[in-house]
């Protein structure tokens, strides 16, 4: 792609790929196979507004790997949804899900749309009629393609997709797993709201606990005390931030489209949140200082900078300007390829999009199973467990004579909930995903940069696996 021509989204995913394709072992034809999309829904369809007038909705769900089934991916409500954007981050998924383990394919969904020009009722409708033609193309079903969440979208528009879906394929035991990201009440799963912004903080805290890295970066061992910037106070951009506040961090300046305030004693993104709520801005919150431009607090002086909006807000032409120390990608492609290229001739560390927020899927992954089992985490678990730590802790009581406070007696005693469980898994993933990439940057010194050793870790299992599929002779 010559620079003329207008910025591609999958073009920069398949740079990205390419890069990193050379320190792998596969064929050029395997590799090839890899990258491509393997299968790609656009479709149109009308919908009648509260006004009787129709519109004609412009949608999209693209498969771009099957090597594992189903295939996973959000599906996001934006003005700036085109074929292009649904193909990157169905690839993205792709590679995401082999980094963490999550046995599934890569997809991604898209309707363009602004929700915000839209009342519930016209997008319910919208929502359900995507659902509709999903299910007639068969591109949505428990072992074939599972959609959830994603910019735009929410627990409300998976409620009205399972049920859509349930009411097309009466009697499909597993029909709930056909969504994930639902509400609790509708089979979804305690702790997945927040999974992507926790795992943002897992995977950053493990790269802050290693020596090695921090001492290149010129930084303590640690998350406390670090100064961190988010843009975008959206479901991942607000738990990041609760995620590192809890944990001893400064959250020094949030941007959001209207503006970008900052506050070097800290801000606490929930009274941000309802500040905005209340006064239908960012700016101007109490004790914060309004930045001139919302994309000045991304050239601001901090050890960690969180982009947790959309694609492409750190290009060729602003990251000289960026003063972070590491980039933590919540978003999904957050930064350009000529970005990174920046970043790595400077020392600055990128954490990568497709592992690091990867903790919004490794739960859907949580969720889907639960909805197969069709039984809670933790309900066959919780008593057994606290029966037995009070019975051993009464052992020791007694052995001892000597007994424990309350507080420990009850934190010892405390049997799993299905959050406590998921919080632990996603946890250990998070923290075995970070290691995992960091041996493969660390055995094999020619590879640039992390996102380059993710996609090594990402292209090695998904080869590893078309392999052994034996598709390929
Ligand atoms: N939309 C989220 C992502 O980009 C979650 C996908 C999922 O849970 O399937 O990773």
């Amino acid at each position: 792609m010559s620079s003329q021509q207008p910025y591609s989204f999958f073009h920069s995913v398949e740079k990205s790929f390419d890069k990193a394709a050379q320190f792998t072992k596969w064929e050029k034809g395997l590799l090839e196979q890899i990258k491509a999309c393997n299968s790609i829904y656009s479709m149109r369809f009308p919908v009648k507004m509260d006004d009787g007038r129709i519109e004609v909705i412009e949608a999209y769900r693209v498969q771009h790997s099957q090597h594992k089934t189903p295939c996973k991916g959000g599906i996001r409500f934006s003005n700036e949804v085109n074929q292009d954007e649904v193909m990157a981050l169905a690839a993205l998924m792709t590679y995401k899900c082999a980094i963490v383990n999550v046995p599934f394919g890569g997809g991604k969904g898209g309707i363009r749309i602004n929700p915000r020009s839209f009342s519930a009722y016209e997008l319910e409708k919208i929502t359900r009629r995507y659902t509709s033609e999903l299910v007639k193309k068969n591109f949505i079903g428990p072992g074939i393609d599972v959609p959830a969440p994603d910019y735009g979208t929410g627990e409300r528009e998976m409620a009205w997709i399972v049920d859509t879906y349930q009411s097309l394929k009466p009697g499909e035991i597993d029909a709930a797993g056909c969504v994930t990201g639902k509400p609790v009440s509708q089979g979804g799963v305690r702790g997945r709201k927040e999974a992507t912004g926790l795992g943002v903080f897992f995977g950053i805290r493990e790269v802050c606990s290693m020596p090695e890295v921090m001492q290149r970066l010129g930084l303590t061992i640690g998350v406390e005390g670090k100064r961190v910037i988010v843009q975008g106070l959206g479901n991942v951009g607000y738990h990041s931030a609760k995620f590192f506040r809890e944990h001893g961090s400064k959250i020094i300046a949030i941007a959001e489209y209207e503006g970008a305030i900052y506050n070097e004693a800290g801000l606490n993104e929930e009274e941000v949140f309802q500040h905005r709520k209340a006064t239908g801005s960012i700016l101007n919150f109490p004790g914060a200082t309004n930045l001139a431009k919302s994309t000045d607090a991304l050239e601001t002086e901090c050890d960690i900078l969180i982009p947790a909006a959309l694609e492409n807000v750190i290009n060729g032409e602003n990251a000289p300007r960026v003063k972070a120390k590491i980039i933590g990608e919540a978003a999904n492609g957050p930064l350009t390829p000529e970005a990174d290229e920046v970043f790595a001739s400077k020392g600055i560390l990128v954490v990568p999009d497709m592992y690091l927020n990867a903790g919004g899927v490794t739960v859907s992954y949580f969720e889907w199973l639960k909805n197969l089992s069709h039984v809670r985490y933790g309900r066959m678990e919780k008593r057994f467990t606290e029966n037995l730590n009070t019975h051993i802790l009464d052992q020791i009581e007694g052995l001892t004579g000597k007994s424990v406070s309350d507080s420990e007696r009850k934190f010892i005693k405390h049997g799993p909930e299905e959050v406590d469980l998921v919080h632990s898994g996603l946890e250990e993933t998070m923290i075995t995903a970070t290691r995992e990439i960091m041996e493969i940057w660390k055995a094999n010194p020619a590879i640039p940069d992390m996102r380059t050793a993710a996609y090594v870790c990402a292209i090695n299992k998904v080869g590893t696996s078309y392999t052994e599929l034996g598709i390929f002779p």
